[in-house]
């Protein structure tokens, strides 16, 4: 398994629980990339997150299955415990990167249109604390995530100018208003750039920062920011959703939204951002922020197994068949 998080673990669970010898590949920490989204709270309900197995292994001091967890505290409630549980079945690395994947004698090259007939292991290149190795198996599960390989914010889905040399990780992840340095955010003019339930959080919070003002970006052009899914089971989800379009429709609300618009080029830095738009509704301005938080989504790092035979989906980058079963059920 490539990473530890909430899937990597269950995945092992399941794998140890089926007689294979099971390793987990962490680059981090147990659930790291949870941890850095950690004072945001999930809206599934805890029993959503978690599988019966994983909740019977880790026990009594479960969180309770209706329970909305902050991302801390579904990392502390379970994913931590559901590490140490497995630990005797399973043996997990962490600060344990895998690198890249490749197989023993079947290179990318290699049986092309014959993939059924390869026989030989793979191989993973792996980054830990003492160096560089190699480790072999012969099945691998890429839990790596998505969290960390953002999507720029340019025009067109690719950066835009000045975006890889002014924006930093930080400026792509959801600040915590509330936490340490919480104080920066107090009188500023932030620009979110972002339609998704992660822009949507941040727009929130920050309206709610005393004097703030924000200006709101996306890409398009609907009646409101995030569209309401129908019936919603999950009420914390329609509850954001629903507070974050009023903000965008409210007049006398600290957000000012621009449907449609366009990030063209970014200069600048903390406290003094200047940031091209091409907005159809007021036409092309540079508009001037303290701070710039890109929430345009994130992606696989398809990088690691560029040297497996993995038909993906053009469209999406989705291995092809998974692609395709959800884009059928889209
Ligand atoms: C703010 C926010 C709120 C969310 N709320 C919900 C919600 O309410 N309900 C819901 O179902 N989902 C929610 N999600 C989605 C949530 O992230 C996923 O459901 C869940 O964390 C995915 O688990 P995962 O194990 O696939 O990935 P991750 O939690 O991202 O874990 C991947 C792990 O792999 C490790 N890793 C990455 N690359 C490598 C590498 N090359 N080598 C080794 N290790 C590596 C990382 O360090 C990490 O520990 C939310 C996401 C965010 C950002």
């Amino acid at each position: 398994m490539i990473g530890a998080g909430p899937i990597g673990l269950e995945a092992a669970l399941r794998s140890a629980a089926s007689g294979f010898e099971t390793v987990i590949h962490e680059r981090g920490t147990v659930g790291a990339n949870v941890r850095r989204w950690g004072h945001v709270e999930l809206f599934s309900p805890f029993v959503m997150n978690s599988s019966q197995a994983g909740r019977k292994i880790v026990g009594a001091g479960r969180p309770a299955d209706d329970a909305l967890l902050s991302g801390d505290e579904f990392a502390s409630g379970y994913i931590e415990p559901l590490a140490r549980a497995i630990g005797g079945e399973v043996t997990i690395h962490e600060h344990s990167q895998v690198v890249a994947i490749s197989r023993e004698s079947t290179w990318k090259h290699h049986l092309v249109g014959r993939r059924s007939e390869v026989t030989d292991r793979f191989v993973l290149l792996v980054e830990g604390s003492e160096g560089e190795s190699v480790d072999t198996a012969d099945v691998v599960l890429d839990c790596s995530g998505t969290w960390g390989n953002h999507n720029p914010i340019g025009a067109g889905g690719i950066w835009c100018p000045g975006e890889r040399r002014v924006m930093t990780t930080g400026d792509y992840e959801i600040p915590n208003t509330e936490g340490d340095g919480a104080g920066w955010y107090t009188r500023r003019h932030m620009l979110v750039v972002g339609s998704g339930h992660s822009a949507a959080t941040v727009v929130v919070a920050l309206s709610g920062v005393s004097e703030t003002r924000v200006t709101w970006i996306t890409r398009g052009q609907k009646e409101t920011p995030l569209e309401l899914v129908g019936d919603d089971p999950l009420p914390a989800r329609a509850a954001l959703v629903t507070a974050a379009n009023q903000l965008a429709a409210d007049e006398s609300s600290p957000v000012d939204w621009l449907p449609g618009a366009l990030v063209l080029a970014i200069d600048g830095g903390p406290g003094h951002f200047s940031v091209a738009v091409d907005d159809p509704g007021r036409g092309r301005q540079v508009i001037a922020a303290d701070g710039v938080l890109g929430l345009t989504g994130c992606r696989p790092d398809r990088s690691l197994y560029g040297e497996l035979q993995v038909h993906e989906c053009y469209a999406t980058g989705g291995p092809i068949r998974l692609a395709a079963q959800l884009l059928g059920e889209a």
